[in-house]
């Protein structure tokens, strides 16, 4: 009996009391106050009028609340607490508008694990699940709060850097991959370290790029970080 359990039954006993409580209440303050203090119908006005607007304004906040609570749920990635890749998918395309709209610089940065299929191999999923919560502790940690970082793919994290210059953006790349590298292992989960290779892509105030050219561009960025050996941080040229 599926229906009988959680949010929906526990709401709909609440509302269901609530509607034998109501008339009863009205019942109880017409039999507690004497006739002379109001008439029954003015009464009655304003029992149901305070008492609706307290129901529904509750019920309003309740559901408020859960909404914000689902939609904060929709909006983060459950491994690393990070934004998810739909989240930062839009936006991506806000700030790209936003930093067009109002020109400012605006910067991109994608960023790999190296080698991290090893990690799984050798010490198994768990330990790759614990690197990767250290690794997005150190971006988060790294970020302004107006960046926006998020979990691209499975090792794979977006950084979204408005009103960021291109030397902005390739020194907080640099923090990022020298405290990755420099994480122990009990951060890590493993005995060793991690490294990270870093693709970076800036595009001047009122530029007009698309937002798949951008990814793709820093995409190719990251790529050649990593046929240059990883570990590195590069600006892609285009
Ligand atoms: P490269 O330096 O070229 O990036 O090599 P790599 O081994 O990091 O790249 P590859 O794409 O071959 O492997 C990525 C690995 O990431 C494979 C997959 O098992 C692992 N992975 C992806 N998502 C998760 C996850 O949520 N948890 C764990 N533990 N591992 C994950
Ligand atoms: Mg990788
Ligand atoms: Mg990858």
């Amino acid at each position: 009996m599926k229906w009988l359990k959680g949010h929906r039954i526990i709401w709909a006993v609440v509302g269901g009391m609530l509607s034998i409580g109501a008339p009863l209440g009205l019942w109880a303050i017409t039999f507690l106050l004497p006739d002379t203090i109001l008439e029954f119908q003015d009464l009655a006005y304003l029992y149901s009028g305070i008492g609706t607007f307290l129901v529904f304004s509750s019920f309003g906040y309740v559901l408020g609340g859960f909404i914000e609570k689902i939609e904060r749920l929709s909006r983060i990635d459950g491994l690393t607490h990070l934004s998810n890749r739909r989240y930062l998918m839009e936006r991506l395309q806000e700030e790209l508008d936003l930093s067009r709209r109002y020109p400012q610089h605006f910067s991109l940065i994608m960023a790999d694990l190296d080698h991290f299929k090893q990690v799984n191999d050798r010490f198994g999923h768990l330990v790759g699940d614990q690197t990767l919560k250290a690794v997005s502790q150190v971006i988060r940690n790294e970020c302004r709060s107006t960046d926006i970082p998020g979990r691209y793919g499975g090792e794979e994290f977006l950084i979204i850097c408005p009103n960021t210059s291109e030397m902005e953006a390739y020194h907080l790349a640099e923090r990022i991959r020298k405290t990755v590298a420099h994480l122990p292992p009990n951060s890590l989960g493993y005995n060793g370290s991690q490294t990270i290779s870093l693709g970076i892509v800036a595009l001047p105030p009122s530029a007009n790029v698309m937002k798949d050219l951008l990814l793709q561009n820093v995409d190719s960025a990251l790529y050649q970080a990593k046929a240059q050996g990883r570990n590195q941080s590069v600006i892609g040229t285009e």
